[in-house]
């Protein structure tokens, strides 16, 4: 059987490989949409447990039902169904996949069934994969395959990551004035390590170095919110291609093409919609929306700290708290001034169709993790940020979120309701229309480069354009 593409003139055949977790998921699906858009032939490659997830709560099938050449292949991230998957355990999948990943990848690449497209099987062009996937590079190779690497971070945490051999040179990692080195990106797997040997360390380190042997590098961002950093990265990567945000490109790609875009939900957990009818009954503005995203953990002290922060504030607060993310839940009983506070003012839920959420009239400030998807939809909305970061590349995010856009502030990691209080009055009261300004300003920015003639819109055509070349 011929595994080229020659014969009826078929379109390249992109793979798609994204870190099985529900941010970068989230983000590599949009540029599996828009790639699909464009003619190209897409495999998206997702972990069964993944895949489970996405059938049960998204509507990918639906969603990609309108492309012929969009095919899912699943392989098995090594952890049992119940392994946790979320908090610091996020890195299990990374490390069991580091382990059994190669063979079955490989095992994929070699599969017809996974690979074919009507019966015949289809020769894949090009690989995209995501940072700590790098397993699957000796199969491609072996196989003369090219790879790019897209990394669901921001241009800003990346450079962070990439100069970190640099930073332990000169001694500062790991970290001694934790003060001074605190918008790093930090969490126990990185910055804030106290042994540089530490395996996820190491291998985030060594993976992030390894970009620069990959065909490109897509990052999701924008020339106006990150251009002087991502001038930085294409000294060292050259063919960088800066297509952000990516939600929104694909929205305007399929506005652009006269396609409905409107229900998009690839989400983990099942969306709980009745918070949209609690935000209509609320004033202009008024709302603070809290969501820590995918894969943070509070502990049961936390929880409380935050909680007693939101309620004493006296403002109006619509927080979204994940079944799976308080640790040591005892089930206590609720401190009843907390109850009454959030029955007065709060609207508590587990998941939500975040992206509507924050296009609600109601939304007046976002408080959150600072997961770069999240800041992105956040951007493009215009709204300002009260940020809270968890761990990873969000503490990076939430310094430039305060210190270079100036949409908000930065409450680094404090966990204190006293200052929660103080932060949610301060960005709700009296500075948010400073803040709103900025917000809005890059919000134009972000809509005029996914707009034609725009930068990100012409770097995705060009990105189309190179993924056709790489056709054999
Ligand atoms: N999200 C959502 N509903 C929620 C919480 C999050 O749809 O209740 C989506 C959010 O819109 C974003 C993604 O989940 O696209 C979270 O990714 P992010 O990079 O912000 O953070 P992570 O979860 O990876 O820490």
């Amino acid at each position: 059987m011929s595994h080229r593409n020659t014969a009826a003139k078929l379109p390249a055949h992109i793979l798609i490989f994204p870190l099985p977790s529900q941010g970068h998921v989230n983000s590599m699906l949009h540029l599996a949409e828009l790639l699909s858009l464009s003619g190209l032939h897409v495999t998206m490659v997702l972990s069964e447990y993944t895949h489970g997830r996405l059938l049960r709560h998204g509507n990918l099938h639906s969603r990609f039902s309108r492309y012929s050449r969009f095919r899912i292949a699943t392989l098995a991230d090594g952890l049992p169904a119940d392994h946790p998957r979320v908090g610091e355990r996020i890195m299990d999948i990374v490390l069991s996949l580091k382990e059994v990943g190669g063979s079955l990848f490989r095992k994929l690449m070699e599969s017809t069934d996974a690979l074919s497209d009507g019966g015949t099987r289809r020769r894949v062009s090009c690989l995209i994969m995501d940072r700590v996937l790098s397993f699957a590079l000796p199969v491609v190779e072996e196989m003369g395959i090219p790879y790019v690497y897209f990394r669901t971070i921001s241009a800003c945490s990346f450079w962070t990551y990439f100069c970190i051999q640099e930073i332990i040179d000169a001694g500062e990692v790991p970290l001694k004035a934790y003060q001074e080195w605190k918008d790093l990106s930090g969490d126990a797997t990185f910055c804030r390590v106290d042994d540089i040997n530490d395996t996820g360390f190491q291998t985030i380190k060594t993976e992030t170095k390894r970009t620069t042997t990959a065909k490109a590098l897509i990052l999701n961002t924008f020339e106006d919110l990150e251009g002087p950093i991502l001038d930085r990265i294409r000294k060292h990567i050259p063919n960088l291609y800066s297509i952000g945000p990516l939600h929104a490109h694909l929205k305007a790609r399929l506005e652009l093409k006269g396609i409905e875009s409107s229900n998009h939900s690839s989400s983990f957990w099942e969306e709980d919609r009745s918070c949209m009818a609690w935000l209509d009954s609320q004033p202009e503005n008024s709302v603070l929306y809290v969501n820590f995203g995918s894969v943070t953990l509070l502990t049961k002290d936390e929880l409380l700290e935050f909680w007693y922060g939101l309620v004493n504030s006296g403002q109006r607060f619509l927080w979204v708290i994940r079944p799976d993310s308080i640790v040591e839940n005892d089930g206590n009983e609720v401190p009843i001034e907390l109850d009454e506070g959030t029955k007065a003012r709060g609207y508590m839920l587990e998941w939500v169709p975040q992206r509507e959420v924050l296009a609600h009239r109601a939304i007046g400030v976002f408080f959150t993790h600072s997961g770069w998807n999240s800041t992105l939809e956040s951007i493009c909305i215009g709204i300002p940020m009260l940020c809270w970061a968890y761990f990873a590349d969000q503490t990076t995010n939430s310094r430039f979120i305060s210190e270079v856009w100036k949409m908000g502030f930065d409450i680094k990691d404090t966990c204190d309701r006293i200052l929660i209080e103080r932060m949610v009055r301060e960005i709700m009261e009296v500075r948010r229309n400073e803040f709103l300004e900025r917000a809005r300003f890059m919000a134009t920015m972000a809509k005029k480069t996914i707009s034609e003639g725009g930068d990100s819109h012409s770097n995705l055509d060009r990105l189309i354009e190179f993924l056709k070349s790489t056709i054999i």
